[in-house]
């Protein structure tokens, strides 16, 4: 029987790890989870913006929303808003809500919008979200319970505040065992499964399952298994960051509602707002821009949006675009960066991590020869997950009218695209991305997210085919409902500082 699961790495992949399987499998008997932590490697201490499903896997391993946002310095987050991807120009955005489409899957809505209202952006037709995050509304009211929702939403919070309060709940509620200490090397079974994990100062920790959360060196998977990535930098160049976090003019400075991304020569600049500070970096390819040029862009940034003049020196990180070709190997299982890491557009690796821990409590080995039949299924679903981040960050370049770089060049080339992007590009000049297109039940992104950024990126179909006579009143109606909706939410809902405050001071009612 499966009783000792130990995981290496005290990140945000280990400790989300850790929570879900103690909250959920520990009361059921006899489980015990060990967490290793290095007090000689940090965490990588950055990944500040989550999607919705962050809301439920919060809730799942027992925290409150309320002390959530006490203690990791979170705020809402309702999307992203990318700018300078289309031509580079001043004016140049587009939005990708959180929220689903009025009417979305009753009818065609890119055709109608295409045909009646092309001056729109298509999101801000569709979506009510928009229209929330340009005027900073938060997604519920004072009353609305923790984790309910009025617009569909998820978090911007402080890495180093997030691993500290998930340990503290961990170690306090769950009976998490804690080991500081560092690993040193790794005993192995017979059969090549591995025994247990010599540290520094506790000797040698015994487990049936190893959970590699050591993030980019990928201590089980990678060095001691020898397990590859697959690299992906000849399809997305990104492969540095320089991020630095600054802080408001003013205490009560408004909150932004999304993440900004704001395309550059050679990468792109996201920036987060928490209540008490900005963190900004820049993500770039280094095959085509220099440290110093990355960082006179970022700076440039700063003073353009309102930042001060003199900032912190940026922290520089590196990266291998990739992911491993597997990601369970006999009794060894790598969630985060350990598994892989593309780049931050879209924040998709939290949620990988979210997805890899609760498959991985959902289908839990009871018994050694159960765990080769779970590890098959689990490398199957994730390799088809992380191919289709790959198509979907690469979607947000492709299209782009830009040619004023090298990067934009290279990036626009079809020959650059991955076949499978290519295929789905040739069905959509004449349909809209739809359900079919991405069929599993749990896709990393929906049909409706590969809308938004289609249409967003200025992408026209040609939908040839005529479409049912009530198609346009139907369409019409749900513009409506969208239209109706903003003027009501933005009548209703507070601003994110507003909601934050009361948060801190009274707490939400708890579900
Ligand atoms: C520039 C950048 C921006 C990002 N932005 C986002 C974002 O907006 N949204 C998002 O979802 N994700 C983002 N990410 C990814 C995100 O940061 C990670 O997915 C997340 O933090 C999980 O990291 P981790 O826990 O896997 O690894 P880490 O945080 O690196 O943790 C590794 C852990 O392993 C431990 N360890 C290492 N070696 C040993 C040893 N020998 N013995 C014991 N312990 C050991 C260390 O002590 C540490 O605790 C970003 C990443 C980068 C690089």
């Amino acid at each position: 029987m499966l009783r000792r699961i130990v995981i290496v790495g005290g990140g945000s992949a280990g400790w989300m790890t850790a929570g879900l399987i103690a909250a959920e499998h520990r009361a059921a008997g006899g489980l015990q989870v060990t967490l290793i932590e290095s007090p000689d490697v940090p965490a990588i201490g950055v990944g500040e913006g989550t999607w919705p499903s962050m809301r439920d896997t919060l809730h799942r391993i027992g925290v409150s929303e309320s002390d959530f946002f006490r203690e990791c310095d979170a705020s809402f987050k309702q999307g992203s808003r990318f700018n300078r991807w289309i031509d580079g120009g001043d004016n140049d955005y587009y939005f990708h809500p959180f929220v689903l489409p009025q009417g979305y899957g009753e009818v065609n809505l890119p055709a109608q919008w295409q045909a009646r209202h092309p001056q729109i952006p298509f999101a801000d037709l569709v979506s009510f979200q928009p229209h929330l995050c340009t005027q900073g509304r938060a997604p519920k009211q004072a009353q609305t319970p923790e984790y309910a929702a009025v617009a569909n939403y998820g978090y911007h919070l402080d890495a180093g505040k997030f691993g500290l309060f998930l340990r503290k709940h961990c170690l306090e509620k769950l009976g998490v065992h804690y080991v500081p200490d560092h690993v040193v090397g790794i005993n192995s079974h017979q059969n090549g499964d591995i025994a247990s994990l010599q540290t520094q100062k506790h000797g040698a920790l015994e487990g049936d399952l190893f959970i590699d959360c050591t993030g980019m060196q990928s201590l089980l998977l990678g060095q001691h298994y020898g397990i590859p990535l697959i690299p992906q930098q000849h399809v997305l160049y990104n492969d540095s960051a320089l991020a630095v976090q600054i802080p408001y003019p003013a205490d009560e400075h408004p909150i932004a509602s999304q993440t900004s991304s704001t395309a550059q020569s050679a990468g792109w600049i996201w920036d987060i707002g928490l209540p008490t500070r900005r963190g900004i970096g820049h993500v770039y390819a280094s095959g085509y821009i220099s440290d110093d040029q990355a960082e006179a862009e970022l700076r440039a940034y700063i003073v353009q949006t309102g930042g001060p003049q003199d900032i912190p020196q940026p922290r520089k990180l590196t990266f291998d675009p990739g992911y491993r070709e597997k990601f369970w190997h006999r009794n060894c299982v790598a969630i985060g960066l350990s598994a892989g890491f593309i780049e931050p557009l879209e924040a998709s690796a939290l949620a990988i991590v979210e997805m890899s821990a609760a498959m991985l409590s959902d289908d839990l080995p009871a018994t050694r020869e159960a765990m080769d039949i779970v590890a098959r299924r689990f490398n199957e679903a994730f390799t088809y997950r992380w191919e289709r981040v790959i198509d979907f960050l690469k979607l947000h370049y492709v299209l782009s009218k830009r040619r004023d770089t090298p990067y934009w060049r290279d990036n626009t080339d079809p020959a650059q695209t991955p076949e499978r992007l290519r295929e789905l590009l040739t069905l959509w000049q004449h349909r809209a991305p739809s359900r079919s297109d991405f069929y599993r039940i749990e896709e990393v992104f929906p049909s409706a997210s590969y809308q938004y950024i289609l249409y967003g990126m200025g992408f026209r179909s040609n939908f040839s085919r005529a479409s049912k006579p009530q198609e346009a009143g139907m369409a019409d109606g749900y513009f409506q409902e969208a239209a109706g909706l903003t003027r009501k939410m933005l009548g209703a809902l507070p601003d994110n500082r507003t909601l934050i405050n009361h948060i801190k001071r009274h707490g939400l009612q708890k579900i």
